[in-house]
């Protein structure tokens, strides 16, 4: 059984439309895998089978619909800060520890248009705060090349869930790397879409101005496919673009896709510092298969990108600060059993609702907009994201696209970096300034180190250009050829 672990979505699609197998056959098999690894892995927080099971008997009767629905039988896991009527939101807080959401994101609803199946909710850091998974308040999800590793965060469990095939794809969001920095050190591709491409309608707030949902998958058409489904305007995000979405899956299949010719890469060597010798190495390698496909990489400069880290800790904390003052345990969130009314507010529902990092941001994002600091801090912090995002227009004067590593490391130990907060924001740092700007950035494994872990090469493009990012992607990943799977229990046994 678990015969459809390692079938990616175009595996299905294409497996349906000749009547190879239905969608029962294809959740039942997802579900076997989830109830043989996910105790190992924990990347779901929650999974109820009938649901899905339900749902697929249902498209069992349609098969004739499997060329008209884009993601027909598709099983999907949706990380837990994204609303899914009737299941569990946990944000992997306890201050959510029973919530059940009363309505579907349009992100989801849109992929259950598509013909997705949503089979379970994925585990992540909390309110998505954190680069490890490992502020889960129900414990870390593991990387499937390594269980004792992290997997990335803060969408962890939902790359984790796709590299160990429980399910072909995934949603996460991005606030400042957390689709690409877990796709790379889960060897999956992640995309992070542009600001405004997708409707955040349905998504438990963060930093409103950063919060982007995004796919994963096991190959860059897999990616692309649930991109299309889910991007476009939404009445009820006042930030959702009205840009037509582009056919991705279908401009990936044309021949001229396979040569990058005519097409400018920018590579930053000021980011090249401080690399991993093996993610450095690997890098490089990349950049020569870019080129031998055709494209010319040139120098571009980033100059302001070294304060990103700086500027995205205060503007990140300050809307989270905002945003999290809506869990007052009155509206909704925890309330705490034993305390008084004056204590419940802070003192006790939140003192047990909250995790440690939440706290800590909660407070920097308090201070940082306090009377009398506003302006040198969330003020400052907001005149140079302006200098970045300028930063980035000046280099696409030049390139098409800009290639860096996603991560400067492979997957670290659990507990390596956790009470060391500021070596854990570095995880991030060459993707942050991606969402200071507003960017479309996406992750491509590129090879794995000697460890046997998987490193990943990003891609960073224009405005609305997710399109481009897609093709050099695809075209990489083809040169690439295709990359080992983790091992499984299964495979072992
Ligand atoms: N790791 C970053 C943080 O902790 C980014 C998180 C995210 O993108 N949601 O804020």
């Amino acid at each position: 059984m678990s015969q459809f672990r390692k079938s990616g979505i175009q595996d299905l699609i294409e497996g349906y439309q000749r009547k190879e197998f239905k969608p029962s056959e294809v959740v039942a098999s997802a579900l076997e895998t989830i109830s043989k690894s996910n105790s190992d892995l924990n990347a779901l927080l929650q999974v109820r089978p009938e649901e899905p099971t339900a749902r697929a008997k249902e498209l069992d009767a349609r098969m004739g619909e499997a060329a008209k629905l884009p993601l027909f039988g598709v099983p999907v896991a949706i990380k837990d800060n994204i609303l899914v009527k009737g299941w569990q939101a946990t944000a992997a807080s306890k201050i959510l520890e029973n919530y059940v959401a009363p309505y579907t994101a349009t992100c989801v609803e849109r992929l259950e248009a598509a013909g997705a199946i949503v089979i379970g909710k994925a585990n992540c850091d909390e309110f998505a705060m954190g680069s490890s998974n490992e502020n889960s308040a129900y414990g870390a999800a593991k990387n499937p090349w390594d269980t004792a590793r992290v997997t990335g965060g803060s969408s962890g469990g939902s790359a984790s869930a796709v590299a160990a095939g429980f399910v072909p794809g995934s949603l996460g969001s991005d606030t400042g790397g957390s689709i690409r920095q877990p796709a790379s050190l889960c060897g999956v591709v992640g995309i992070k879409p542009t600001y405004g491409r997708v409707s955040r309608y349905g998504v438990v707030a963060f930093a409103s101005s950063l919060d982007q949902v995004g796919p994963f998958g096991r190959s860059v058409w897999d990616a692309a496919r649930m991109l299309e489904a889910i991007s476009g305007y939404d009445a009820k995000d006042a930030t959702s673009s009205r840009g037509v979405v582009p056919r991705f899956t279908e401009a990936l299949s044309a021949p001229s896709v396979e040569s990058l010719r005519n097409l400018n890469v920018g590579i930053a060597p000021e980011w090249m510092d401080g690399l991993d010798p093996q993610v450095r190495k690997s890098f490089d390698t990349a950049i020569e298969t870019i080129k031998s496909l055709g494209a010319k990489i040139v120098e571009v400069k980033l100059p302001h990108t070294k304060y990103a880290l700086s500027v995205y800790y205060l503007i990140a904390a300050s809307e989270a600060s905002s945003n999290l003052a809506r869990y007052d345990g009155v509206h909704y969130g925890k309330r705490t059993k034993q305390a008084s009314e004056l204590e419940m507010l802070y003192s006790k529902s939140w003192g047990e609702g909250f995790g440690r990092e939440v706290k800590l941001r909660i407070m920097l994002g308090t201070y940082a907009l306090s009377a009398g600091y506003y302006d040198a801090y969330y003020g400052k912090a907001n005149q140079v994201r302006r200098l970045i995002q300028k930063d980035f227009e000046e280099a696409f004067a030049k390139c098409h696209c800009v290639a860096a590593p996603t991560s400067p490391t492979t997957a670290f130990r659990m507990g390596e970096k956790i009470d060391d907060p500021l070596t854990m924001y570095l995880s991030d740092i060459f993707t942050l300034p991606v969402n200071l700007a507003g960017l479309p950035g996406l992750s491509v494994p590129s090879g794995l180190d000697s460890n046997r872990l998987p490193i990943g090469l990003q891609l960073i493009g224009k405005h609305f250009d997710e399109a481009q990012l897609l093709h050099v992607a695809h075209a990489f990943e083809k040169a690439r050829g295709p990359l080992s799977q983790p091992p499984w229990k299964g495979d072992r046994a």
